[in-house]
């Protein structure tokens, strides 16, 4: 940290920062504040059982998404990771054994630094003291952007993109994959099936946003 940040820091702490007006207050919690948590569209239902979302994918969210992934801005992830935690905790789903982000190609997280499902997934493994694994489920074909493309084409678009490196590690245990967005569910589908095929027991999805119309 340079020297001017560490006094910013002290007269203004991050914590008390809203990560979308980067408005200062005292009251702010998780770095998100009230009128921006309002602008948020929760959902009233859950989509199944095996999915933890808790917003719709309005304009507001498609902007921090896009800024968190594209802008590259992974200190968003403490923004997003509270969110996620929240309504996970508000699920009371007690039966998770290990938790897993959706990978990227090694290519890809290169490029942009950081994967952005990792940082949530490491966030939620941490406060729940759950279980990280970010080696064995891999994606080593490349893909386009599932954003613009077809049901039936994102299916075929992330067929087989991703493989798993140790069985042994899914092996009768409750997996919580973790991804951004869902849309279609294509991405969930085949990361699950290949879980799934590396005998877990079950799996369930958290993610930021949903797309669906529910
Ligand atoms: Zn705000």
């Amino acid at each position: 940290m340079k020297i001017l940040d560490r006094i910013s820091e002290l007269i203004y702490p991050e914590k008390n920062i809203c990560f979308i007006c980067d408005e200062y207050e005292d009251a702010i919690k998780n770095h998100l504040c009230i009128e921006c948590r309002d602008k948020l569209e929760f959902l009233e239902q859950t989509i199944s059982e095996d999915i933890v979302c808790p917003l719709r994918y309005t304009d507001g969210i498609r902007e921090i998404i896009f800024k968190y992934k594209y802008g590259k801005n992974p200190y968003l992830y403490k923004m997003l990771g509270p969110l996620l935690l929240e309504e996970f905790i508000k699920r009371n789903i007690n039966d998770i054994d290990l938790i897993v982000p959706i990978p990227m190609t090694r290519r890809k997280k290169s490029k942009r630094g950081f994967n952005q499902s990792e940082l949530l997934a490491k966030y939620l493994s941490e406060k729940l003291n759950i279980e990280l694994d970010t080696r064995n489920l891999v994606k080593f074909k490349k893909t386009k952007s599932q954003s613009g493309l077809s049901k039936s084409f994102r299916r075929v678009n992330i067929r087989r993109a991703f493989k798993i490196i140790d069985k042994e590690i899914f092996a009768d245990k409750n997996v919580l994959i973790v991804d951004d967005i869902i849309t279609t569910g294509a991405t969930y589908t085949e990361a699950k099936r290949n879980i799934m095929d590396a005998n877990a027991k079950k799996t369930y999805l958290i993610t930021i946003a949903s797309g669906r119309d529910i």
